[in-house]
């Protein structure tokens, strides 16, 4: 098989990944923060670690604001539905993934809130300035994606982290897609709140993400109930990450987190998305030979993550990736991939793209064996 979703998912998992989470099971079999014995506090010293290591990977202040959770989609409504009170109002990119973009229509379709979008051009690229021009008194969050699991187009996110600095609303970016192959610093892009999912572009096992939040905002808890200290008040801890991570954490993921940091540290960050950039741009020179192939890229030098959507002829985009997958055993996604806003931008909705995803265990030699499978679909249909 030939695996091109890794940004659903990467697959398969590096070793250090795969070792990390079986070595969870042996040696840290117990929950952190419950006991005072070796085993629960061997394992919370192992959760601390990765909450470190992660902190640093992007560029945040305190370890202890960052919580983990099950993914990016847990992390965005832990944020906006904590941080967003009555009569605020938010600007959003018009690039956002349903992970954000339902939670804010949930708030907004009660009353709650009010939203303004910014639209992105016709290669999914939003303007900064346009934030700027949106605010309102009641602007209490900016949200803008950082890279976009459709076009691949990287988002100016500092820019609109300038803005955020400037006005003082805070800044909220989904890093789904960017977390372990971009560089991330918080604090240089005026970053406030940033989403993560762990199972993507980091290596790690499905089921866990975070988020980090910057020192000074204080979302309301999500989800309240035991966490292992204050026991005796009815209260919600106010000490993070506590205060937002109440019932036992999933401590094989986050194990397996440590591991994909150290399989980053291993391959080297920029030598990866060097890596990973060079199979996306000869897959995309090679399609764009293909008669019939449509491809949703930018024509200049913007940047952009690894991955490519592209439409063939007429033919559905579901239908593409069932052939690709029972001809050729080349799995991808097709749709509209939770993004059915990004798709409105670049023209390709409802019916959506297939999207080819790129990761470490990708060869030349695979893009070039999907390459004729195009070729050939293009020919048939
Ligand atoms: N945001 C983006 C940009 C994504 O690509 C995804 C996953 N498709 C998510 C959020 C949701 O991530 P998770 O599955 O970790 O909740």
């Amino acid at each position: 098989m030939i695996f091109m979703d890794n940004a659903a998912g990467s697959w398969p998992k590096p070793a250090q990944v795969r070792r990390a989470v079986a070595n969870s099971f042996q040696n840290y079999g117990a929950n952190p923060g419950r006991g005072a014995y070796r085993l629960s506090l061997d394992t919370a010293r192992m959760v601390y670690d990765v909450r470190s290591r992660l902190t640093e990977l992007v560029g945040g202040e305190d370890p202890e604001r960052l919580i983990f959770t099950s993914g990016a989609t847990t992390a965005a409504n832990l944020a906006l539905k904590g941080w967003l009170r009555p009569g605020d109002h938010v600007i959003y990119s018009g690039m956002e993934h349903n992970a954000i973009y339902r939670p804010l229509k949930q708030l907004e379709d009660k009353g709650l809130i009010s939203t303004d979008c910014i639209e992105a051009d016709a290669d999914g690229y939003i303007d900064p300035d346009d934030f700027a021009a949106a605010i309102r008194d009641e602007t209490r969050l900016l949200v803008c994606l950082h890279a976009s699991n459709v076009t691949g187009s990287v988002q100016p996110v500092a820019g609109v982290g300038k803005l955020s600095k400037k006005t003082g609303i805070p800044l909220l970016v989904d890093a789904a897609q960017s977390a372990g192959a971009l560089p991330i610093n918080c604090r240089e892009m005026g970053i406030s709140f940033l989403v993560l999912a762990g199972h993507k572009a980091l290596y790690g096992p499905p089921g866990i993400g975070a988020l980090y939040a910057a020192p000074g905002l204080e979302p309301e808890p999500l989800i309240s109930g035991g966490t292992g200290s204050h026991s005796h008040q009815w209260q919600q801890p106010p000490e993070w990450p506590e205060r937002h991570e109440s019932g036992t954490i999933n401590v094989p993921g986050i194990a397996g987190l440590g591991g994909s940091l150290d399989f980053l540290r291993d391959a080297g960050p920029e030598w990866l998305l060097e890596f990973e950039l060079e199979l996306a741009g000869k897959f995309a020179e090679g399609a764009s030979l293909i008669p019939g192939i449509r491809l949703y890229l930018p024509q200049d030098e913007r940047p952009r993550a690894p991955l490519v959507s592209l439409n063939l002829n007429k033919m559905d985009p579901g239908e593409a990736a069932f052939l690709l997958d029972r001809d050729y055993g080349i799995a991808v996604r097709s749709g509209l991939h939770c993004t059915p806003l990004a798709h409105q931008a670049i023209g390709s909705f409802p019916t959506g793209t297939v999207r080819f995803s790129f990761g470490y265990f990708n060869t030349l030699r695979e893009v070039k064996t999907v390459l004729f499978a195009l070729n050939k679909l293009s020919h048939k249909y």
